[in-house]
């Protein structure tokens, strides 16, 4: 018997008896995809309005059906098609419902591959397992990846391509729209010279931040089942969604996820292992003044937009994220607006340094006392509030964590890249939650934009460096 899997034009015909193992793999297809219509010699598979996902899904079936294992890249691509963009301010878990679609998705494809305790939450955290297959005593340790894509730019309609041994020259993404993305812009395109790389077609980002580290850990913990002479512990998997609203480790369960210590597979290029990232507070500044009318003000009237210059001027004005980099931490004015009677200043602070972070919270304070103290108790109502804490911290004390992570990388063939992140991470929230958590290379560049691009060998390197972290840490206590 023939079959077919059609959309609109598109027309896939193959023959197969095991039509039943494709209805069944259909069921696992979100649900606009899932409309199976049997018609005389045919089975007819709806795959809804998106062609892509069509052509991704149509592989992804026959190579089930003729039981060829899904590759990294497969997987990545097939991830790409849902469009899973998380939004500020929606006041629910996860931010987007289609978020939960493709947990939905991913779960299954979990329990396909035979993860064990394969469990997805309400809010969109899906846990599973990979059980230990040595009598040697190792600790348990997990792998985190995030489901959703920035707000920053559209995650819909993703259209993919791979550029094929780059030859070192700008990528054209959209001729027609001028859309290009040139070595001189980004000069890291240099570093991939004669690989295959994924790139956009120039009007969404390419959500390898953070789908590339989901395709990583699952191909890892593939490859593991494939590859039983490779000892391992019991090895945790868990994604979560809402990663870049910052929400995304609030709700993680470290408790049930019960791992020792565990790694992010967020980061960008090859080699980056990061475990120090900034100390963070955010200050709200109120300010109340005195309106008259300007003819008859003299003595009386207090200018709330001249009293928050003051205020500004009273901060270090090269302490701001334009002059610093490195371990140098800053007062951002994030936002301002006011009129005579009332303005307002919004400063966030960062610095990896705990005591130079509390000493700039002090700073930001008497700035606050001083202009009370000139114009007047009340002028300036203040709040400083810590929003999240350097994960070396926590880190310090357990450098194993870190040290293993770089051994995996050396014999992976891959020089560890050790920075400083400036900026926050799922994995601070963790590590001060009570689950140590450094974040290791996803492999993709230029995050949250058209431009964003991921080297296919970074991919398979990342993938690699699971799979040693899993077999070094079986040695751990031994
Ligand atoms: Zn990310």
């Amino acid at each position: 018997m023939l079959y077919q899997l059609s959309y609109g034009t598109l027309h896939f015909r193959f023959a197969s008896a095991k039509v039943e193992t494709l209805f069944e793999y259909t069921k696992r297809l979100p649900k606009n995809f899932r409309s199976i219509r049997k018609i005389p010699f045919f089975a007819m598979l709806e795959v809804g309005r998106n062609k892509r996902f069509a052509i991704f899904a149509y592989q992804a079936i026959i190579r089930e059906i003729n039981h060829i294992p899904m590759n990294i890249v497969d997987r990545f691509l097939a991830y790409t098609q849902f469009d899973t963009q998380s939004a500020e301010d929606a006041g629910k878990t996860p931010s987007t419902d289609k978020q939960m679609t493709f947990a939905r998705y991913l779960r299954d494809e979990l329990v396909q591959i035979g993860l064990k305790d394969v469990e997805l939450d309400d809010e969109g955290y899906l846990y599973a397992t990979l059980p230990s297959n040595t009598k040697k005593k190792a600790p348990t340790i997990g792998f985190i990846a995030h489901m959703d894509t920035s707000p920053d730019a559209s995650g819909a309609n993703i259209k993919p391509r791979i550029v094929k041994a780059y030859d070192g020259t700008d990528i054209v993404l959209d001729a027609a729209a001028g859309i290009v993305t040139s070595v001189e812009k980004f000069p890291e395109l240099k570093r991939h010279i004669g690989e295959d790389i994924i790139v956009t077609d120039g009007h969404t980002l390419l959500g390898a931040d953070d789908k590339a580290g989901i395709a990583e850990i699952v191909q890892a913990m593939v490859y593991l089942m494939e590859h039983p002479e490779i000892e391992h512990g019991k090895i945790r998997v868990g994604f979560n969604p809402d990663e870049e609203i910052g929400l995304g480790a609030h709700k993680f369960d470290v408790e049930k996820f019960g791992c020792e210590w565990a790694y992010t597979m967020d980061g960008s290029e090859l080699g980056e292992l990061e475990f120090e990232n900034f100390n963070a507070a955010v200050a709200k500044i109120d300010i109340t003044g005195v309106s008259v009318h300007p003819g008859y003000a003299k003595d009386k009237m207090i200018n709330a937009c001249r009293v928050a210059t003051d205020f500004i001027n009273l901060l270090p004005a090269n302490e701001v994220p334009e002059k610093t980099d490195g371990y140098q931490g800053f007062f951002h004015l994030i936002g301002m607006e006011g009129g005579v009677e009332k303005a307002s200043l919004t400063y966030i602070i960062r610095d990896h340094d705990r005591q130079k972070f509390e000493d700039r919270k002090k700073l930001i304070i008497e700035a606050g006392e001083k202009i009370n103290a000139q114009y007047g108790e009340g002028t300036i109502n203040l709040v400083v509030k810590d929003q999240y804490y350097n994960m070396r911290e926590k880190i310090d004390p357990v450098m194993h964590v870190t040290d293993l992570a770089i051994k995996a990388m050396e014999e992976a063939g891959v020089s560890p890249r050790v920075k400083a992140i400036r900026g926050g991470t799922d994995g601070a929230q963790l590590s001060f939650k009570g689950l140590p958590c450094p974040n290791i290379f996803a492999g993709g560049l230029n995050f949250h934009g058209p431009h964003e691009f991921l080297p296919i060998p970074n991919m398979e390197k990342a993938m690699e460096v699971v799979v040693n972290i899993c077999r070094l840490t079986a040695d751990f206590n031994e």
